[in-house]
């Protein structure tokens, strides 16, 4: 590292700027946005072009940067200067001032970084000088992972610091209390735009110590079908974050890659013939972790609150008094939708969805299939594969023509993942067609709509998917 990453008050003094051109001017942008008081040569004394009258107004004209007094200046930038640059950066040297020569690192005392601007949190990122380009394509990847309230957050903590100090005068319990507020529910409040809400959490605490020495958190996070690229950007920081993490059988083991490394991982999950540990056990397992102060992810396959007993979950964890958080993830219908470019609803021929489970022959015998009678109903089945037989004996008996289409979708947005199509009818040999689970089952005139029914092999896909990114 040649270059230290430092910030410069802008309120200390002016900055002093040389040269002309479109550089020069999107540097004076910069500036001016930033607060900065700016003093400009413009060697070609154009001051006027492509600035509004507003930031022209803000600029004070300077005098020959060779002779001008440098009294309080507190940093130099040349661009397009041509020659003056190098004569003013000796001046600058001389006199101790930092100093920025446009596109030539040998008379630069510092360099300007790729920036991220979230109010009160910047980032800053630099190369040396030796990439600007890698430098943007870095502060699109941070632009991207960084929540945009995340300065929000930061003046908010920054309003709350004095009269926090005041109540809590011990430093370590202050750092543990305001880690708590941004990891926990009143910094989640403010990410989400709810300021107010987080304010009133914050008045209410009575506390602070006891406040600050419960950190744990449950963070239900749904994984999605199994591709990781479709984990939500939330889903993700939780995932980074996360001290534990209790995971389902359906999690993909490629989305687990995506959690923190040193996360503890505890298997939790149910699979067909091995029972598992139970939703009591899990609940216990959960509480505790929060209770020791971790910050445990419980992380399902698809969604939590689709076929994933999240419902139990956040019950459970309600009663026990411990901070929780909800993440959303692409359920299981959802992917092999996409996946298999099954329009869920059309326009004015499909116009509701029913997602279903029918797990076994007596859950499928449990389903009032008269609901389902309408064909402009889409069904969706879970756990669709052992009681095939059954939801087609139901589906029929609501009216359901046999020839109905459907689709079995199995192991859905992963690199093994199969699909078939046929009819009601023939629904109990398609699912024996895919070998194995988990499945979904899409019954309803749109699967005639899939790539798929229409006598496409995977080839074809292939062939319309290059043909689309083409
Ligand atoms: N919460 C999950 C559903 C859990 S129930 C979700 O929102 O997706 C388990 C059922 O989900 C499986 O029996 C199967 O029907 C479906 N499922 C889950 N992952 C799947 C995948 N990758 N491909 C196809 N079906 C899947």
């Amino acid at each position: 590292m040649r270059f230290l990453p430092i910030f410069l008050d802008l309120q200390a003094g002016p900055v002093l700027l040389v040269g002309a051109g479109d550089l020069v001017r999107a540097k004076l942008r910069l500036l001016l946005s930033a607060g900065a008081r700016v003093r400009w040569f413009a060697v070609d004394g154009d001051y006027e072009s492509g600035l509004d009258s507003e930031a022209a107004g803000r600029v004070e004209r300077a005098g020959d940067p060779l002779s001008a007094d440098l009294n309080g200046v507190i940093a130099i930038l040349c661009a397009g200067a041509g020659e003056l640059g190098e004569t003013v950066a000796a001046r600058a040297r001389a006199a101790g001032i930092p100093v920025n020569v446009m596109d030539d690192l040998a008379h630069s005392t510092f360099i300007f970084p790729a920036i991220v601007d979230r109010g009160d949190v910047v980032v800053a990122v630099g190369t040396g000088g030796s990439s600007p380009v890698v430098a943007r394509r870095v502060r699109e990847k941070i632009e991207s992972i960084l929540p945009a309230r995340i300065g929000d957050l930061a003046a908010f903590i920054g309003r709350w610091r004095k009269p926090m100090q005041a109540r809590l005068p011990e430093m370590s319990a202050r750092r543990t209390f305001w880690e708590r507020i941004v990891d926990g529910p009143i910094g989640a409040l403010i990410l989400s735009g709810r300021e107010s809400e987080a304010e009133q959490a914050l008045r209410a605490i009575e506390n602070p110590e006891a406040f600050a020495s419960e950190r744990g958190l449950v963070t239900l996070v749904g994984a999605g079908p199994g591709d990781p690229d479709l984990l939500t950007i939330k889903a993700l920081r939780a995932l980074q974050d996360a001290d534990v993490i209790f995971y389902d059988d359906l999690v993909s083991s490629e989305v687990l890659d995506r959690a923190r490394r040193d996360a503890a991982r505890v298997s939790v999950g149910r699979r067909i013939g091995k029972p598992g540990i139970g939703q009591d056990a899990t609940n216990a397992l959960m509480i505790a972790a929060a209770r020791e102060g971790k910050r445990a992810v419980r992380l399902k396959g698809g969604d939590s609150f689709v076929f994933g007993r999240g419902g139990e979950e956040i019950a459970a964890l309600r009663e026990a008094g411990v901070a929780y958080a909800v993440i959303p993830g692409v359920t299981a219908g959802i992917g092999a939708a996409a996946q298999f470019e099954v329009p869920l609803t059309f326009r004015k021929k499909a116009t509701r969805i029913t997602f279903l489970t029918a797990h076994k022959t007596h859950d499928a015998e449990a389903v009032d299939w008269s609901l389902l009678t309408d064909v402009a109903m889409t069904v969706v089945v879970y756990m669709g594969i052992t009681a095939a037989p059954a939801i087609r004996a139901g589906m029929l008996a609501a009216g359901r023509s046999p020839d109905t289409p459907v689709g079995v979708f199995a192991r859905v947005t992963r690199p093994d993942a199969k699909a078939v199509v046929g009819t009601l009818d023939q629904l109990p040999d398609l699912v024996t067609q895919v070998e194995n689970g988990p499945a979904i089952l899409i019954i309803g005139d749109v699967v005639e709509r899939s790539l798929l029914w229409r006598g496409s092999d995977l080839g074809r896909l292939a062939a319309s998917l290059m043909e689309k990114i083409q």
